[in-house]
C-alpha cells in the first residue's frame, strides 16, 4: 500500500531526540526556546510561542483576544473541524462562509455579507497551504465602514480598534504571499505540527505574532507562555535551579511543547525550504503533469505570480462528478493499492454544526469541491515509481 502521508523519520531526527532524551532535559527548555527563535527568524514573524498543537494556539488567541458569548467569527465552511471548534470552545459563533470554487479559500466578498457589530475575529484557512489573499483581507478589517461597526468590549479590542485577523496556516509554513511567508502576513498565524503536517513535530503547533506596533508582541509572548502554562510565572525550567516559588496570576490553560517534540522540529525546519518543499514541490510538479491536459480532471493552484503554495495538500478534483461517484473512484483507487483522503468534509456536513442549524446548501461552492475532490498523497520519501503508480491507479479508477 503507498501511505497517504507518513512522516519523515531518519537518522538525523532519530539522533537529535536521543540527544534530548539524554539530556536530562525533556519538557519544555533549550530545545523549545530555539525552535521558537528559529521559526521566528524563518516566517519573518516577530515572536513565535510553541505548543502542544494549532487547535490550543487557536484557542489560546481567541481567549487573549476575550471572544465569549455573544461574538462571532468568521471561519470558512470548507476546513477542518478545529477551525470552528476553538470559537465553540470559547462560547462564540462561528460564522460560516462559502469559499473561492478555485483557490478553496475565503472570498473578500463573502465576508461583506456576514460582518455584524458582534464580529470580533476572521479565521481565514490556507487551504492545501495555498496562502488566502491577506492584502484584500487586512484592507477590508481596515477600511473605516467595517472600523466602525467594531464594538469592543475589552482593552486589547480597544487597543487593537478593529477584527483581529487570526490565520488557520496549519498547511501552509513557509509558503509565500508577495514576497513575504506566513506568519508576516497578519495579525496572527498559527501553524500546525501534526504528524501529517508539511513540518511535524509528532504532535504540535506555534502561534506567530505580528500585531501592529501598539502592541509589544515580546511582552504579549511572554504572557503567553505562562498563559499556556496554568498562568504559572515560572516554567519548570525556570524553577529547576532552588527557584521554587511561583506564582499563578491566571488559570492557564496546559499547553506548551515539550523539548522532545522541539528536537523534531530542529531537524525538520533546517532542512524545509532547501529538502522537504522542494520535494514537495516536484510531487505537484509530477502530478500537475499528469493530470493538466487531461479533461477529466482538474488539478490544483499552486502557484502564481505573487504566491507560492507550501505544497500541502494535493487537491485534485474530477469533473462532472457527484458525490457517490468520487466515493466509488476512492474504493477503486484503494484496492489498487494507494491511500488517498478527502479534504475536507465542509463542516456544515458534520453532525455536529449540522444539528446547530447550519445548512450544507448555503455553501454551493464548498459542497461541489468537496462532492468531486480526491487528495493525492504526498510525502518526502515518495518515489517516482509510486508517483507513476498513483497516477495510474487514479486514472484507471475514474
Ligand atoms: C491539522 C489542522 C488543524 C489542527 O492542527 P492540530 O495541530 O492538530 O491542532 C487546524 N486547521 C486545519 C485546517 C488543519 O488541517
Amino acid at each position: 500500500m503507498i501511505p497517504f502521508s507518513p512522516p519523515r523519520i531518519d537518522e538525523k531526527i532519530i539522533a537529535e531526540v536521543v540527544d534530548t532524551l539524554k539530556s536530562g532535559w525533556i519538557t519544555t527548555g533549550p530545545k523549545t526556546k530555539l525552535f521558537e527563535k528559529k521559526l521566528a527568524e524563518y516566517s519573518g514573524a516577530k515572536a513565535v510561542l510553541c505548543l502542544n498543537s494549532a487547535t490550543a494556539g487557536l484557542e489560546l488567541m481567541l481567549r487573549w483576544f476575550g471572544v465569549g458569548k455573544g461574538d462571532e467569527v468568521i471561519v470558512p465552511a470548507y476546513t477542518y473541524c478545529a477551525t470552528a471548534n476553538v470559537v465553540i470552545h470559547c462560547g462564540a459563533k462561528p460564522v460560516m462562509v462559502d469559499v473561492d470554487e478555485n483557490t478553496f479559500n475565503i472570498k473578500i466578498d463573502t465576508l461583506k455579507k456576514v460582518i455584524s457589530k458582534r464580529t470580533k475575529v476572521i479565521m481565514p484557512v490556507d487551504m492545501g497551504g495555498f496562502p488566502c489573499d491577506y492584502d484584500a483581507i487586512n484592507e477590508f478589517v481596515n477600511a473605516p465602514a467595517i472600523k466602525n461597526l467594531f464594538t469592543p468590549n475589552n482593552p486589547i479590542q480597544k487597543e487593537l480598534g478593529r477584527i483581529m485577523v487570526l490565520s488557520d496556516a496549519a498547511h501552509s509554513l513557509g509558503a509565500v504571499y508577495k514576497g513575504r511567508k506566513t506568519g508576516s502576513l497578519c495579525d496572527v498565524t498559527v501553524f500546525s505540527f501534526h504528524t501529517v503536517k508539511n513540518l511535524t513535530t509528532a504532535e504540535g503547533g506555534a502561534v506567530a505574532l505580528n500585531l501592529p506596533e501598539n502592541f509589544d508582541n515580546q511582552e504579549l509572548y511572554k504572557f503567553l507562555c505562562v498563559a499556556s502554562l496554568h498562568g504559572q510565572n515560572k516554567d519548570a525550567l525556570a524553577k529547576s535551579t532552588g527557584n521554587w516559588k511561583y506564582d499563578v496570576i491566571t488559570a492557564g490553560h496546559k499547553m506548551n511543547m515539550t523539548d522532545i517534540q522541539a528536537s523534531i522540529g530542529l531537524v525538520e525546519l533546517e532542512r524545509y525550504d532547501n529538502d522537504t518543499l522542494v520535494k514537495r514541490k516536484k510531487i505537484f510538479d509530477f502530478y500537475t503533469h499528469a493530470f493538466s491536459n487531461d479533461k477529466r480532471f482538474i488539478c490544483p493552484i499552486y502557484e502564481t505570480k505573487d504566491i507560492k503554495s507550501s505544497y500541502h495538500v494535493y487537491l485534485l478534483r474530477i469533473n462532472n462528478c457527484t458525490e457517490e461517484q468520487r466515493d466509488e473512484i476512492i474504493r477503486r483507487i484503494t484496492s489498487k493499492g494507494v491511500a488517498v483522503n478527502v479534504h475536507f468534509q465542509p463542516l456544515p456536513l458534520l453532525s455536529f454544526y449540522k444539528n446547530l442549524g447550519y445548512k450544507i446548501s448555503d455553501f454551493p461552492t464548498a459542497y461541489k469541491n468537496y462532492s468531486c475532490e480526491i487528495s493525492l498523497p504526498v510525502f518526502y520519501d515518495l518515489t517516482d515509481e509510486m508517483m507513476e503508480t498513483v497516477v495510474n491507479a487514479v486514472k484507471e479508477s475514474v
